[in-house]
């Protein structure tokens, strides 16, 4: 298999497996490293026999006074000064190499190589023909040969054939013109010549097995090595890689003021379900594209979901920023509306680690959202407070619910026809020690982006079971709770599998729970849900649809799931008296909701005529200011004690 996941034919398998194509950059340079360092053992090898051979040379000749002059000395020994001098030259080359200051030249390590190679070779001949004539040693020759073709494996193609040719070269030099001592022609004997072949056979292989082995090596590296600078997804670099090259672009335009880009796909969730995984992967690569086209000169990449990043001059970015959605409205033509919104944030001299910089670009995107006036945001002062909450919210998310930070505050639900109490929702609130009051509003949206709701939920639903629990055991009046489901809760825990574990732990009755899950969770398709909330009707919890109307999919998503009623959003009821049109179309939804069987809800109730009005229209239930703020539980049972709440006697 190659890198991408394809299958190699045999003649190419054959051709890598003798280093016959040529590689690319990246195991090259891995291969031409690997024999960089063997050059290196062998070269200081070769160094240490020759200086050996020097040595003995002096022990065995000069000091017994058989050589006169220095210049004899030089003559008798040129041919280890030269490979001594060859072998120094390629450790000091190897040194240097290893390094790491001559790899911007890689042409200079083939002539290197080369030079080295053809003088062992041209010693490996001239010592193996005199050796031969003294009694038939070419071990000499052969040493050559092998520390030649171990520091050339590289490209083993190229060192067989080298190797082959001056094989050949040296059994014709011997056959033709080697003589004896007293200049008679000797020739090689049948045995030592296929002794010889053998020798030559039984390197090749050597050559090709370390080849292979290192070359295997080089591109399971290079695998690695791609994978983590790449973006799997869209093949565009990740923000390992942005990072990197953020920086080194950074020190090269030190002189300029650069803005760090954040993209985020508006609705990309719902072109996703509609379009599914590999339609969404689509866009993902076409906004790649997009951006290597706009940024061909800049660090980009993909931060993660629907999310990118770029980094460019502050000069004329609004410009390219718009160029850059233009493109991408004009290539999107789906019935889904789609937007590319843009967070920047100024680099400043105090720089921020390019990460960081992109986050705060990345949370002034993520204030767009569902702004259809605007698409690019700048990070300022403004936002400074905000981006700090959201900091905080992230880093103590863990602690909060540990330390007992978030509480549930319940919020009363009525019956329409009597007004009396049939039930609370449960909505969460962090009461900080350092940061004071903190709104939903302020850190379920972060817990949301970030993929951290499931923590604060389980806190919630766990708080809500214990609560229940302690007030039936003190013989307290209890009422039905209803939970907020994020659609995120379903992919990052087993919601459903929670839920009961609680139940099964405090011993509560499953209609006292009622699951919430929002419009705008739900989408067309979407097995995860529809399995949990099969699985959530099964075990015998009701199951209420929250938001309704205030999404773009309301009739969708009664058409594709069940449930046993429906909450009605509260922009209907915003200015209600001075708009008609509200009564008209809450009176529909309640005729529709009734149509399919549905029990009804009304958020947001915070007057009488509103009040009056839901009752004669048939409402079921009524939730809102009127009644009352979400406050402790303490406060309702107060209230339920004074009589102030009447708790209904039915509660379903
Ligand atoms: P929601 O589920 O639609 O909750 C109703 C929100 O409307 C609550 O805001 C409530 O305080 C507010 N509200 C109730 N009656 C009235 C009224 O008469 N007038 C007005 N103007 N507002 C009213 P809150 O508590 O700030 O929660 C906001 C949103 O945060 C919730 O909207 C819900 O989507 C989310 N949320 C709250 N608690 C949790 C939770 O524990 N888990 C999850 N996943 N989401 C939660
Ligand atoms: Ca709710
Ligand atoms: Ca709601």
């Amino acid at each position: 298999m190659d890198e991408h996941g394809g299958k190699k034919s045999i003649l190419r398998k054959i051709g890598d497996a003798i280093g016959f194509y040529r590689n690319n950059a990246y195991v090259a340079e891995h291969l031409r490293e690997a024999d960089v360092r063997s050059t290196r053992y062998m070269a200081g090898v070769v160094a240490v026999i020759e200086l050996g051979m020097l040595l003995r040379y002096v022990w065995r000749w000069v000091l017994p006074g058989k050589c006169e002059t220095v210049a004899d000395f030089f003559t008798y020994t040129q041919s280890y000064w030269i490979l001594l001098t060859a072998a120094l030259l390629m450790l000091i080359y190897s040194e240097v190499y290893v390094r790491g200051k001559i790899r911007r030249f890689p042409r200079l390590s083939w002539l290197w190589t080369g030079c080295f190679f053809l003088v062992a070779i041209y010693f490996g001949i001239m010592t193996g023909l005199t050796d031969f004539s003294k009694g038939k040693m070419i071990t000499a020759f052969l040493t050559m040969m092998l520390f030649v073709t171990v520091t050339l494996v590289w490209r083993p193609f190229t060192s067989i054939l080298l190797m082959l040719g001056f094989g050949g070269a040296f059994l014709f030099l011997i056959d033709h013109y080697s003589v004896d001592r007293d200049g008679n022609p000797i020739r090689m004997g049948e045995g030592d010549r296929l002794n010889y072949i053998t020798f030559l056979i039984s390197m090749t292989v050597l050559v090709l097995t370390v080849y292979y082995q290192r070359y295997r090596e080089a591109v399971k590296s290079d695998i690695l090595a791609k994978k983590t600078i790449t973006d799997e997804r869209t093949g565009i670099p990740n923000m390992h890689r942005f990072c990197e090259e953020s920086k080194a672009f950074q020190e090269a335009h030190a002189d300029r003021e650069q803005v760090f880009l954040s993209f985020n796909v508006e609705n990309f969730r719902t072109y996703n379900d509609r379009y599914g995984y590999s339609g969404g992967n689509e866009l993902l690569k076409k906004i790649g594209e997009l951006l290597a086209e706009h940024f061909p000169e800049e660090p980009y990449a993909r931060q993660g979901d629907d999310k990118f990043a770029a980094l460019c001059d502050a000069e004329g970015h609004e410009e390219r920023i718009r160029a850059l959605r233009e493109a991408f409205l004009a290539q999107n033509t789906g019935e889904i509306y789609l937007d590319l919104k843009t967070g920047v944030y100024r680099s400043s001299k105090v720089e921020p680690e390019p990460r960081l910089a992109v986050d705060h670009a990345r949370y002034a995107a993520s204030l767009l959202k569902n702004h259809n006036d605007r698409y690019i945001r700048e990070y300022d002062q403004k936002l400074a407070e905000g981006y700090s909450i959201r900091q905080y919210v992230l880093n103590n998310i863990e602690k909060a619910v540990k330390e007992g930070y978030i509480q549930v505050y319940y919020q009363p639900v009525m019956w329409a026809s009597d007004g009396e109490l049939c039930g609370c929702e449960a909505l969460a609130r962090w009461i900080d020690p350092e940061e004071g009051f903190l709104s939903p509003g302020q850190f379920i949206p972060v817990l949301e982006e970030c993929r951290q709701i499931h923590k604060l939920d389980r806190c919630i639903y766990e708080t809500v079971c214990r609560r229940l629990r302690e007030s039936m055991d003190a013989g307290e009046a209890v009422f039905p709770v209803s939970l907020n489901f994020s659609r995120l809760d379903f992919e990052l825990m087993d919601a459903v599998g929670e839920l009961e574990a609680l139940v099964e732990k405090y011993r509560i009755p499953r209609h006292y729970l009622h699951v919430e899950i929002t419009e705008s969770a739900l989408s067309e398709n979407d097995a995860l849900l529809h399995e949990a909330l099969d699985a959530f009707h099964e075990k015998g919890y009701a199951v209420w649809l929250d938001d309704f109307g205030s999404g773009y999919s309301s009739m969708n998503v009664l058409k594709d799931y069940r449930f046993d009623l429906l909450k009605i959003d509260m922009v209907f009821l915003k200015n209600f008296g001075d708009n008609p049109n509200s009564e008209r179309i809450i009176k529909s939804i309640l005729e529709l909701a009734a149509s399919l069987d549905m029990k009804t809800l009304t958020e947001g109730v915070e007057t009488k005529e509103a009040v009056e009005f839901l009752k004669k229209a048939g409402c079921g239930r009524l939730q809102g200011y009127f009644y009352g703020k979400p406050q402790k539980y303490e406060e309702i049972r107060d209230r339920i004690e004074s009589g102030e709440y009447k708790l209904s006697g039915q509660l379903i």
